[in-house]
């Protein structure tokens, strides 16, 4: 059984905690295990901030820039080890697994791109120069600079290919040393990915760092010049924030938490239009991608009232299509979930629900594996608005006038997607639900290839207010705000133009 070491102080050592076995959720046989021993966490980071941090503030932009494009040709030359490990580990389908992996070339190229854009710089100028007072010479200028501390990244179980790259990229291409901690049971991708950069060299020394297994008193050595990125539950995200070093340092920390993400189905839809087929297909979608193990995915199917019974039809026809299985059989089209502990959640969680289900069943489908079928439940109590079932589970909530109403009751989220042809419909839910959310998905028949909601695009901002962790991240050139410090610079003309160059 391989034996995943972590990648600390430039060399690989054997991780803290507890060890832990990992296993391929679909067969339940053991595949690797985490390390135990003693690693000297604050050692690590003390070596990324001195040497990882002055060889990546020394580069420019664009030079960072090539940096990723270096990291994304390395992961692209191994992606079919990536994506065969995703199967296995993940428990993805082999489509679901190419959703992580060549979603995490992709965000490291688009990084990339920005990095040339911005060209030769190594710190950028923020907006234009201002006049102070009544003399020209006295001049205002905002900069921003890389922080000198180490970018700790915490991720969740669900993307251990993306979710270290889509951080990854912002906080390099930014002039920041990285400290990558995947979730445990899913490691074996995030592992084997710093394994093929350290192979083919592609970042100086102390740029990069990996630490598997838990997370030890990683969030208890931070300064202030670190920030630390998370995603995973809300709970454990507040128990980093409230964690005492980072109040008393003003560690800087971005959260990206659970979502209760509703689709919203408008009220003049024809059934068999375009745009009710569409939607049908981005909820389906959203069920059973990556097993609805989608912090993105759809969990409250808004639909007018009189057409709830169809759209019912409906989506129980299309799941009842929807293969489970091992996702090494090819004809599969939803795996199982992640661990044991996900399955007891999700059961336990579609309970909470308190609904009927319309489609699926509580019990597993086979005797080994951490399956569940896909669960569309109706009628739901008051927890849908509360209570993320982070699994294939969706529950079916018809309205009668004010969509907008039952949206905001989930307390902020990452995503709201409407379905609508009526532009004065449109118009007014977005304006209601935008200070609700990161992002609004308008979904249109026209809109070749659509991705659906699920999808987060480099380009646009990732996050949310309220339940969702009130974090940001992504958004193009957006992103690299969380690991630069703005500076105001107030002084002589001259001098401030000649350093910003
Ligand atoms: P989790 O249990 O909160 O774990 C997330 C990460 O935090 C893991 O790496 C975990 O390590 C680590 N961790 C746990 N306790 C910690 C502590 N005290 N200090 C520091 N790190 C700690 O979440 P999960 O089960 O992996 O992920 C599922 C949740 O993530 C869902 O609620 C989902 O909505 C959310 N999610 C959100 C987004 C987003 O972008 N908003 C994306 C994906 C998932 P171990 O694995 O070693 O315990």
């Amino acid at each position: 059984m391989k034996e995943l070491k972590s990648f600390l102080g430039g060399r690989w050592v054997a991780g803290g905690g507890t060890p832990h076995t990992l296993l391929n959720p679909a067969t339940e046989e053991p595949l690797a295990r985490t390390t135990a021993g003693a690693a000297d966490l604050g050692a690590a980071l003390a070596f990324a901030r001195d040497v990882g941090g002055p060889a990546l503030r020394a580069l420019s932009f664009a030079e960072r820039g090539a940096l990723l494009k270096s990291i994304a040709g390395a992961l692209q030359s191994s992606r079919d080890e990536l994506l065969e490990l995703a199967i296995a580990n993940g428990g993805n389908t082999r489509s679901d697994a190419k959703f992580d992996v060549d979603g995490a070339i992709g965000t490291l190229l688009a990084y990339s791109e920005i990095g040339n854009t911005l060209g030769s710089k190594r710190f950028l100028v923020d907006g234009e120069g201002l006049q102070l007072g009544r003399s020209a010479r006295f001049h205002g200028q905002h900069i921003a600079v890389p922080r000198r501390g180490v970018a700790v990244h915490i991720n969740a179980f669900n993307f251990p290919a993306w979710g270290f790259a889509e951080k990854a990229a912002v906080a390099l291409l930014a002039g920041m040393p990285v400290l990558s901690k995947p979730a445990t049971s899913s490691a074996m991708v995030a592992h084997r990915i710093i394994e093929i950069l350290h192979e083919a060299k592609v970042l100086p020394e102390g740029a990069l760092s990996l630490l598997v297994g838990s997370a030890g008193e990683l969030v208890s050595l931070l300064g202030a010049q670190d920030v630390l990125a998370f995603t995973g539950s809300g709970e454990t995200g507040a128990r980093i924030r409230s964690t005492p070093n980072v109040i008393a340092h003003s560690v800087r920390v971005n959260v990206e938490a659970d979502s209760l993400n509703a689709a919203v189905l408008g009220p003049e839809v024809e059934p068999r239009s375009d745009m009710y087929e569409l939607f049908l297909k981005d909820v389906v979608r959203d069920m059973t991608q990556k097993a609805g193990q989608k912090c993105t995915a759809i969990r409250r199917v808004l639909v007018p009232r009189e057409l709830s019974s169809s759209v019912k039809g409906d989506l129980v026809e299309l799941l009842s299509a929807v293969k489970v299985g091992n996702p090494a059989e090819e004809d599969v089209r939803m795996g199982p979930l992640a661990t044991a502990g996900q399955l007891a959640d999700v059961r336990q969680g579609v309970g909470r629900l308190n609904g009927r289900i319309a489609f699926g069943s509580l019990s597993g489908p086979f005797e080994k594996g951490f399956f569940s079928s896909p669960i569309l439940v109706e009628e739901p109590g008051d927890a849908v608005h509360e209570h993320e079932v982070f699994g294939p589970v969706a529950s079916l909530l018809p309205y009668e006038k004010d969509p907008g109403e039952i949206v905001a009751r989930g307390n902020g989220g990452l995503v709201c997607s409407i379905y609508a042809e009526d532009q004065a419909f449109v118009e007014k839910l977005v304006l209601e639900v935008a200070p609700l959310h990161g992002r609004l998905f308008l979904g249109h028949p026209k809109i070749e290839l659509s991705p659906g909601p699920g999808t987060v695009l480099p380009q646009l901002v990732h996050g949310g207010p309220g339940r969702a962790g009130g974090g940001e991240e992504l958004g193009g050139p957006r992103g690299l705000a969380f690991y630069l410090q703005r500076v105001a610079l107030e002084g002589s003309r001259p001098v401030i133009q000649k350093l910003i160059g």
